[in-house]
């Protein structure tokens, strides 16, 4: 069986991009590690219109009502690869599926930056994470760390603070943050803050029990009694499973026009995967109804047989 269209992803762009393709007919396809996107890791979102305040689960959940209603097919699996065989698209997932289609939207959107140090793996989901949305009240009462300096750093040691004093918050040089965020923190009296400093390994036993810490300047290390890690450098975006020939920027976003397309024809690309500037909801939202739109009138330009070829 041929789609007419595959979406890569549902965070917002996915989600957006398949309500306005279902709108238009297109026989339409989403495949998607989760729904939501990174959305889910946030409670308070205060600039998606319509909403003054929303939690961001609860948004995801009014998007995927909207594209239930449609009836759109929807599997949650992982993407593997993405090659274009003549003039059609083919998709594998990680479970060896495969999937065809005449044009596709990749919104796979971003995932949080790694250390890449000893222990990080290894403590993953034991003391690692990388969500304080997700993951700040099961340390309550417990010493922790941040590590960090821009908006979304700060924003976890808020997080925290809700359930414990003992924050640690490091990072490589100034804090890089917001000023109305950073301006947040003076409130918080026993917030021990470490600039300079790197994190360049975590131990422990069954758990995380302590970091080491390095002085960038000095190089000096010691160490630093935590039971939580909160890992807040910056996003990478998904791009892994795309072909070579699909050309990314510096910081390996899908290079796109103002009309979501790629440099492969039939490819297009929506939201924080791509080099659109400004990474929020309603930006990736208008981006994957665009990507929709300009799919649509793409599939309908190709004669049949062009794609039996
Ligand atoms: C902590 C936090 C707080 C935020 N707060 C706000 C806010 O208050 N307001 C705001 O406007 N924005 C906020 N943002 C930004 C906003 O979440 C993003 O701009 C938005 O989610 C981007 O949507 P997207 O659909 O492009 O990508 P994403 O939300 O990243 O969704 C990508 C989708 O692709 C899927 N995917 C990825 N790789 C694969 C693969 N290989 N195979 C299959 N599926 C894959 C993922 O599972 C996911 O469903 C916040 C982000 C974070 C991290």
């Amino acid at each position: 069986m041929v789609y007419d269209l595959i979406i890569i992803g549902a965070g917002p762009a996915g989600m957006t991009a398949g309500v306005f393709a279902a709108r238009k007919g297109l026989k339409t396809l989403i495949l998607s590690k989760d729904i939501g996107g990174q959305v889910n890791w946030t409670t308070d979102i205060e600039n998606y219109m319509g909403y003054q305040e929303i939690d961001g689960q609860a948004l995801m959940d009014k998007f995927e009502e909207q594209v239930k209603e449609l009836h759109l097919e929807e599997k949650i699996v992982e993407i593997k690869a993405l090659t274009k065989e003549g003039q059609l698209f083919r998709v594998q997932t990680m479970g060896q599926e495969k999937y065809m289609a005449k044009a596709v939207v990749v919104s796979s959107g971003k995932k949080p930056k790694t250390l890449n140090v000893p222990g990080e793996i290894e403590f993953r989901n034991k003391g690692v994470s990388y969500c304080s949305t997700c993951d700040a009240p099961l340390f309550r009462d417990i010493p922790v760390a941040v590590v960090g300096g821009g908006n979304s750093a700060v924003k976890s040691v808020l997080d925290l603070a809700n359930y414990t004093r003992q924050i640690h918050l490091i990072y490589v040089e100034d804090l890089t943050a917001d000023s109305i965020l950073a301006e947040r923190l003076q409130g918080l009296e026993d917030l021990k803050r470490y600039p300079g400093h790197t994190v360049v390994e975590i131990k422990g036993g069954q758990s995380v029990e302590k970091i080491v810490l390095e002085e960038v300047k000095t190089k000096q290390r010691f160490e630093l009694p935590v039971q939580g890690i909160f890992i807040e450098i910056g996003l990478d975006t998904n791009v892994e499973f795309l072909d070579k020939s699909v050309e990314l920027n510096d910081l390996r976003e899908v290079k796109v026009d103002c009309l979501c397309r790629t440099n492969i024809p039939g490819l297009y690309a929506a939201g924080d995967v791509t080099t659109v500037p400004e990474k929020q909801i309603i930006v990736a939202a208008g981006e994957g109804a665009k990507a929709a739109l300009k799919a649509w009138e793409y599939v309908i330009n190709i004669p049949e047989a062009e794609y039996r070829q």
